[in-house]
């Protein structure tokens, strides 16, 4: 990838091939990819291991100067299991040789929440969904939206995974209460059901201070953030949704969704599918003041809201109440709803996760001089 050389080098064929099978095989060619391209590399260790024993690390890559004005953030795997195509896309933007200019740098960051991708888990090592994860000061650790307490025994049954008829139950609930209300009680984030979906932890989980840390060190020096966030399972299949943080300036990601015919949402406006609690986009903002901080995050879409639902909580009974192994095929079914096998839809999230990180660079390192 080089600044400003949009679409020029990458045609879509073989982009699927710069998916990993697992945590493991993406961190090595990470890594490795990073070294052949010439970036510094850390990595940022959590305590928790993968299923094969192996430490769990957050990668980080910087390619550019150490002191950069300018800096472009690319993280993946926020949400464990859906790093795969975050992932594939550093390995991609990486493979062509990316070459910041003078007070620039790129920084590509493998696996935020390594235990989740190596587990194949949504969540982290204490069943934290690290978005929800991120809250302001003064904010409480506690509560859960009233209408997720009454839904906490449909959503997180203490029992294996198994057939109980949970679509049907919740064909009902949507048809009675219509699907917006129960999916923002749903997806907002809790903080009283500690083995529920969307459980946003009672402190900011290892992975997320580890990595604030690494930004207050190394970040703190630029004038100016763009971070890009990807993410997969929310929206159509293989359609692109940008979402800024409600609150943050969000015109020049407007600017870049336009050049890319991408669909943006404002959250503050209530255009997205739904607002959360202890998203990670202000808490950047929080850690590096007098830096001017641009965030989005990308959506890919994979399949309809309530099967994304439904794998998450057949994933979460198997974690609790069964084996847990990631040849399960609860997990297996929730890779593929989060990271689908096929290859149009592969090349299809490389190719989008290429296009904004190649405008984002194009804007960040060649316009703005
Ligand atoms: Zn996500």
């Amino acid at each position: 990838m080089r600044p400003g050389a949009r679409g020029r080098e990458t045609s879509n064929l073989h982009l699927e091939a710069f998916f990993s099978p697992d945590y493991l095989a993406s961190r090595n060619r990470f890594r490795d990819a990073a070294r052949a391209a010439g970036a510094s590399l850390d990595a940022l260790a959590i305590e928790a291991r993968g299923p094969r024993g192996e430490p769990l690390t957050i990668d980080i890559a910087r390619l550019g100067e150490r002191a950069a004005r300018r800096v472009l953030l690319h993280t993946s795997g926020l949400h464990g299991v859906e790093a795969f195509a975050g992932a594939a896309t550093q390995l991609a933007a990486l493979e062509a040789a990316p070459a910041p200019p003078a007070g620039c740098a790129l920084v590509l960051v493998h696996a935020l929440n390594p235990y989740g991708m190596a587990w194949l888990r949504r969540v982290n090592e204490n069943n934290v969904d690290l978005n929800r994860n991120f809250l302001r000061h003064g904010e409480r650790w506690e509560g859960a939206p009233a209408f997720y307490a009454r839904l906490d025994r449909l959503l997180n049954p203490a029992s294996a995974p198994g057939p109980d008829g949970f679509r049907v139950r919740l064909a009902l609930l949507a048809l009675r209460y219509g699907i917006r209300a129960p999916r923002q009680a749903i997806a907002e984030g809790q903080y009283a059901f500690p083995r529920g979906l969307f459980y946003g932890g009672k402190a900011l989980e290892a992975g997320p201070r580890l990595y604030l840390d690494w930004l207050r060190r190394e970040i703190a020096q630029a004038e100016h953030l763009v971070a890009l966030d990807m993410h997969t399972g929310l929206g159509r299949r293989g359609e692109e949704t940008l979402i800024p943080e409600p609150g943050v300036n969000a015109t020049p990601m407007a600017r870049l969704a336009r050049a890319l015919g991408s669909r943006l949402v404002d959250p503050g406006a209530g255009q997205a599918a739904y607002r959360i609690r202890g998203g990670m986009g202000a808490a950047l903002s929080q850690a590096l003041p007098g830096v001017r901080v641009d965030f989005v995050l990308q959506e890919i879409g994979t399949r309809p809201a309530f099967a994304v639902l439904h794998a998450l909580r057949e994933e979460n009974r198997c974690h609790h109440f069964a084996v847990v192994d990631v040849a399960h095929p609860a997990k297996r079914a929730l890779l593929e709803a989060l990271c689908p096998a096929a290859t149009e839809w592969r090349r299809r999230a490389v190719e989008r996760g290429l296009s904004l990180l190649r405008a984002a660079a194009g804007w960040m390192f060649c316009e703005q001089k």
